[in-house]
C-alpha cells in the first residue's frame, strides 16, 4: 500500500469511525439496513471494505449494544477486516455512537474519518480528497450541491423562502476532523447536549459540533452523487445500480468495461 505522507514528510496515522449502530426505521425492515444483503454480502461491508483497502490506518466499526461478538463472527473475521481494531457499542443518537467510537481510536491518530455504514459508495478517491482537505483545514466535509431548488416552508406547509441554490449542499460523509479537534467538540457536546437541545439548536452531525461549539470553519468539498446513504427501500434499487458500476469487492475495471457506463 502507497504511503502517504504530508508535505513535511511525516507519516500521518489516520483512522476511520464507520457507524452502523442506527436502527433505520425508515427501512420499514426487521433486519437493521446495515446487515440487509446488497448482492449477497451485508451493506454495511461495501464501506468497510473501501476503508481497508485504502490508506486508513485503523477502523473502529460502532454496532448496537449486544451486536459486537456477531459482527465480529459475521462480518469482520469472514470478510477479513483486518483493519478493525475495535467493535463497540453505539449510543441512543449518533453522536453518542460517534463519541464511543472517538474512545476506541488511538491516540496517536492526527486524523479520523467519521463515516455512515449506511453509505456504500464511498471510493478510496474520496478518501484521498478528504485527506488533503483536512490537512489545509482540520475539518471537512463530504457534500455535493444541490440539484433541486430548495424550499423553506413555514410550519403550515406554505413556502416561505427559498435559499440560493448554489449555496445549498447537501451533506454525506465521511466527515474528517483533526483529532483533538473533534474530541474536543465532543468533550463539549456531551457537556452540553442538553442545553442545546433545550434551546432547539440542533447537532445531528460531526460537522454541527464543531462548529456551533468551538466555531471552526468546516470546509466542504465535493464527492460523489453516488455516495447515498441508504436510507429507504427504494435506495436499495438505486444501490443495486451503482453497484454495476462501483463495486468495491470486484476487481478495478478496465477502461473499456467503464465505458459502457
Ligand atoms: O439515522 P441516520 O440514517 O442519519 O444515521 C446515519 C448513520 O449513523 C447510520 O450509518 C447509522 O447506523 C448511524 N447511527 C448510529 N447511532 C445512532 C444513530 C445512527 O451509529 N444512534
Amino acid at each position: 500500500m502507497e504511503e502517504r505522507s504530508a508535505k513535511n514528510g511525516k507519516r500521518e496515522k489516520t483512522a476511520a469511525i464507520v457507524l452502523a449502530a442506527g436502527r433505520g426505521k425508515r427501512m420499514q425492515s426487521d433486519i437493521p439496513k446495515q446487515y440487509m444483503l446488497l448482492n449477497g454480502r451485508p451493506l454495511i461491508c461495501y464501506a468497510l471494505k473501501t476503508f481497508q483497502d485504502s490508506f486508513i490506518d485503523e477502523i473502529v466499526l460502532v454496532v448496537e449494544a449486544g451486536e459486537e461478538k456477531r459482527c465480529r463472527k459475521e462480518i469482520t473475521e469472514p470478510f477479513g477486516f483486518s483493519k478493525v481494531t475495535a467493535i463497540t457499542a453505539g449510543g441512543k443518537e449518533r453522536y453518542d455512537s460517534v463519541s464511543n467510537g472517538l474512545k476506541c481510536v488511538s491516540s496517536d491518530c492526527s486524523y479520523i474519518f467519521i463515516h455512515d455504514g449506511a453509505r456504500p459508495f464511498v471510493t478510496e478517491e474520496i478518501l484521498e480528497r478528504a485527506l488533503e482537505t483536512v490537512r489545509e483545514h482540520k475539518a471537512c466535509v463530504a457534500a455535493m450541491p444541490v440539484k433541486d431548488t430548495i424550499r423553506i416552508a413555514d410550519e403550515n406547509g406554505f413556502a416561505l423562502s427559498t435559499p440560493r441554490r448554489d449555496r445549498v449542499w447537501l451533506m454525506q460523509t465521511p466527515q474528517v476532523f483533526d483529532s483533538v479537534l473533534i474530541r474536543t467538540a465532543y468533550d463539549r457536546l456531551l457537556q452540553e447536549a442538553d442545553r442545546l437541545a433545550g434551546q432547539g439548536i440542533p447537532v445531528t452531525d460531526d460537522a454541527m459540533a464543531v462548529e456551533t461549539l468551538l466555531h471552526h470553519p468546516v470546509r466542504l468539498f465535493p464527492a460523489s452523487y453516488e455516495n447515498i446513504k441508504v436510507t429507504t427501500p427504494e435506495d436499495l434499487i438505486t444501490a443495486q445500480g451503482f453497484l454495476k458500476k462501483i463495486d468495491p469487492f470486484r476487481e478495478k475495471l478496465s477502461g473499456k468495461e467503464e465505458g459502457k457506463f
